[in-house]
């Protein structure tokens, strides 16, 4: 592959939150020390090193980026205090820049303020475009579904998430491409003889099962710079609190849509608080807050490294998050309380207006890490099957 230099590339990864590097001298401190770097001269450093001289395509295309989970033991001991860490975070942020084509995502990681305003514009738009279909808003039992129909915001949900699968499977085309061409993987190598597809499904269940549901690298290799904080406040822990939510969220709406279908009740009716599906969302709600919550602590108090430095694109993500979970748990509280309806219907409009612009907006800010993360991993896990790690 030619190496093709831009001499802007430190500044320009700057701007997405980069500590000044210019001061590391590529002792290999930060490389030694990180408990998931496995192979000399991986990461942080190399990263690094590609930024100070230049190399792009390189450097969007390193899974290496992508295995760092941010536990700042490298920034700790970095003798230029260059930050390598949150160097690494900041180098996640222009590389789903550099995957995203629209480019909305380089405006919501630079340009903080315009970003803030296209979100509250966004969620503005959603707001008036159910209120302007709104039907009546019945005292007594709250029936939402006769204040927003549940067509509209079905059909828009659909429509969301057409965009936001476009936006995603074309951004992780991008950066497969990428990594594959820079690590040589082809149709051949994934697929070419039994053996092949054997080290691929190794490679796709150590990716989804082990590292994605599992949290490996993150609960396990990482264990020791989390080992000080208490086990409520430990990262994986809270990390998975918040997605095991969120994805508990997304299967209790997609399970009451899938109920309505084959007609086992009707979208919306009143059930009781110990109906599986209602009980699945409870729960999910309560770790989706607990999580996001934490992470808000985290990093109001900068309790740990990770938490010391946060990007605005950081505080927009948990903002929408945790909105989205708040109007959620309101809007339960809603159905069950007397007088719910004197506030869940204006609920009800803010719930679907908030999370219908996190998910519109997810593969272009932090949530798009949900994403990549899994597609690195999965080429460094082949990798290993290869015996081929160091790229
Ligand atoms: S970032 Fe710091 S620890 Fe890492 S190579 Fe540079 S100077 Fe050394
Ligand atoms: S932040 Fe932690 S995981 Fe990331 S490079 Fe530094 S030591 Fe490694």
């Amino acid at each position: 592959m030619t190496t093709v230099i831009d001499t802007g590339l430190l500044d320009d990864v700057k701007r997405f939150g980069a500590a000044d590097v210019s001061a590391c001298f590529s002792c290999g401190n930060c490389t030694a020390i990180c408990p998931l770097a496995d192979n000399a001269g991986q990461f942080p450093r190399r990263i690094i090193r590609y930024a100070q001289v230049g190399m792009k395509e390189e450097l969007v295309s390193a899974k290496e980026l992508w295995t760092c989970y941010h536990c700042g033991l490298c920034s700790q001991t970095c003798p230029t205090k260059a930050d390598p860490g949150g160097f690494m975070a900041a180098a996640r942020r222009y590389a789903i820049a550099s995957y995203d084509k629209s480019r909305l995502a380089r405006v919501l990681y630079t340009r903080p303020v315009l970003g803030s305003v296209i979100a509250a514009l966004l969620a503005l738009v959603f707001g008036l475009f159910f209120y302007s279909a709104h039907g009546p808003a019945p005292a007594g039992q709250l029936r939402l579904f006769d204040f927003v129909p549940e067509p509209l915001i079905h059909y828009t949900g659909l429509a969301v998430m057409v965009v936001v699968a476009v936006a995603g499977i074309a951004g992780i085309v991008t950066m497969a491409v990428r990594i594959a061409r820079v690590q040589g993987v082809t149709w051949q190598l994934l697929l070419g003889s039994r053996e092949a597809r054997a080290r691929t499904g190794r490679a796709l269940w150590t990716t989804i099962g082990a590292e994605v549901l599992g949290q490996r690298r993150y609960r396990a290799d990482c264990a020791e710079p989390q080992a000080a904080e208490p086990l409520w406040r430990r990262r994986w822990l809270v990390h998975a609190a918040t997605m095991y939510g969120f994805l508990g969220l997304l299967a209790a709406t997609l399970a009451d849509y899938g109920l309505a279908l084959i007609g086992v009740r009707k979208t919306g009716a009143p059930v009781p608080v110990w109906y599986p599906t209602r009980l699945l969302g409870t729960i999910a709600g309560l770790a989706l807050m607990y999580g996001v919550t934490v992470f808000i602590i985290n990093r109001i108090r900068k309790v740990n490294e990770a938490a010391r430095e946060s990007a605005p694109s950081d505080w927009l993500l948990l903002a929408l998050l945790w909105l989205t979970g708040l109007t959620g748990f309101l809007l339960e509280l809603g159905l069950y309380v007397p007088h719910g309806t004197a506030f869940g219907y204006w609920v009800l409009l803010a719930h679907v207006s908030v999370a219908m612009d996190l998910i519109l907006l997810a593969p272009f800010m932090k949530l798009a890490h949900a994403m990549y993360r899994p597609v690195a991993l999965f080429f460094y896990e082949l990798a290993a099957g290869q015996g081929t790690r160091a790229s």
